[in-house]
């Protein structure tokens, strides 16, 4: 474990220790009870301090367990438990907790949130949701409850409920939700398009696009569903824009946005977007676009020479393999062995890269996800420009 995970870890405890010496310290000062508590803490710090966590973190459990009475003590040692993955043991302990008669009303609170905290953990879904929803209907914690909702009715992929209490949660906090909220237009959209509901599909896109205006997904998708409209002109400019708002998402658009060229037999608006965009993006996936538009109207000459004069701007492990699969194209028996060898390499070695990495909690991908599969973050995954990145 790291030693900021251990520290997240035990800080609940060593706040309620902390708390508990404060409280107690002058009541007690004499009595034996809190030489032992207060020797039992010491040497849980002591082996905080020499890295012997699963010491620590017993030491501290078995000082929280010594004080059955005090509420802050317990609720801390209940979300030490699940922390650790005993979610049964701080179901349990917060249960028991419940039935006290005597929590203050800031106490109960305290129990019904962790509650629902254990749940959710658990995966109890709906359990945590009735709890959250409760505190949300009587006005308590209500931004935190919120935001245990709005992660709920992601993971539950129920867009409309997400989308309602995200918006409640902005107007509550003032902290802006659009981003998340134009991913759940978005995928309700999909959803929509996938049964055939096209104007559906494309209305939720435009209140994706109210909802953020640089949601390059939304436009990503309008251009999917212009292109099956059969327009053209209207998905180029769609894909231009998500390229525009966010040149992270390009490699995701730019087959489909040649093929719009393509049709509209507009090669010079190709040149022009691809030229304009090699110049500002870091990856190799529009040169080596480019290249081969170049080598549509100018020839495979022309395009060779491009591709390896931009490849020792950009040393990159696809473009590598572009050079050797061009230079198969042309060789003789002799090197022919030799071509192949780097042109199946290179495949290799893309094969074990992450294509993309999350920007916060660093998880790597193969394929590109909106949300992230392992923090839940959205539009986090970013491509890899680095020489296995596209
Ligand atoms: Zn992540």
């Amino acid at each position: 474990m790291s030693e900021l995970g251990l520290f997240w870890l035990l800080l609940p405890v060593v706040a309620a220790a902390s708390w508990y010496f404060a409280r107690r310290g002058t009541e007690l000062i004499s009595g034996a009870r809190v030489d032992r508590l207060s020797s039992g803490y010491f040497r849980g710090l002591s082996h905080l301090l020499n890295e012997e966590p699963d010491k620590a973190i017993e030491v501290f459990l078995s000082i929280a367990e010594l004080d059955q009475e005090a509420v802050e003590t317990q609720l801390a040692l209940g979300s030490l438990f699940r922390r650790r993955g005993e979610v049964g043991r701080a179901i349990r302990l917060h249960q028991d907790l419940l039935k006290r008669d005597n929590l203050s009303k800031a106490q109960k609170t305290a129990a019904l949130f962790e509650l629902g905290e254990d749940y959710m953990r658990a995966g109890l879904l709906d359990r945590s949701e009735g709890l959250f929803a409760d505190l949300v209907a009587a006005g308590i914690d209500t931004d935190e409850a919120l935001g245990r909702l709005v992660t709920i009715y992601e993971s539950e992929r129920d867009w409309v409920k997400a989308i309602d209490h995200a918006e409640r949660l902005e107007q509550l906090t003032g902290r802006p939700q659009g981003a998340a909220v134009a991913h759940y237009r978005c995928e309700l959209s999909e959803r929509a398009r996938n049964k055939g509901h096209l104007e559906l599909a494309r209305e939720e896109l435009e209140l994706a696009l109210k909802a953020d205006p640089s949601c390059a997904r939304a436009e990503i998708l309008l251009g999917n569903l212009e292109r099956q409209a059969g327009d053209h002109a209207r998905a180029a400019r769609a894909y231009e824009r998500a390229a525009r708002v966010d040149p992270d998402v390009l490699s995701l658009l730019l087959p489909d946005l040649l093929s719009c060229y393509r049709e509209l037999g507009d090669n010079e608006r190709a040149r022009e977007f691809l030229t304009d965009v090699t110049a500002r993006y870091p990856g190799i996936a529009p040169v080596l676009a480019l290249a081969q538009e170049i080598e549509r109207n100018e020839g495979e000459h022309a395009g060779e020479l491009f591709l390896a004069r931009e490849l020792r701007r950009h040393p990159s492990v696809p473009g590598l393999r572009r050079l050797a699969e061009i230079g198969l194209r042309h060789t003789n028996e002799e090197t022919r062995p030799v071509l192949a060898a780097i042109a199946e390499v290179s495949e290799r070695m893309l094969d074990q890269g992450a294509g993309y990495r999350c920007k916060r909690c660093g998880f790597g991908a193969r394929g590109h996800h909106w949300q992230c599969p392992s923090c839940k973050s959205w539009d986090t995954l970013k491509p890899q420009h680095r020489l296995l990145g596209e």
